[in-house]
């Protein structure tokens, strides 16, 4: 059996992360934070030149509420349950 390791760029992951699970994080500040961290579950990573792997968030620290993080993850994660 083989492991496929995938590097992908960042449109590449762009792409596969809408096909994923998304799951809600916190960012650096943790709970007490008003924000809400948007990630793929399973975890996506990607590529930049002369980078480190990183972890490919959907959305990120500071820009969307929890409320409507916790909105997105649960319409996303049904639509690709009804498919
Ligand atoms: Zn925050």
């Amino acid at each position: 059996m083989q492991i496929k390791i995938m590097k992908l760029d960042y449109g590449q992951a762009t792409t596969e992360s809408l096909l994923r699970k998304w799951k809600i994080d916190t960012c650096q500040q943790g709970e007490e934070c008003w924000c809400r961290v948007i990630k793929c579950d399973p975890p996506l990573f990607f590529v930049e030149s002369n980078r480190d792997e990183q972890e490919y968030c959907v959305v990120r620290s500071g820009e969307l509420g929890k409320e409507t993080v916790e909105h997105l993850v649960k319409l996303h994660n049904k639509s690709l349950s009804g498919t």
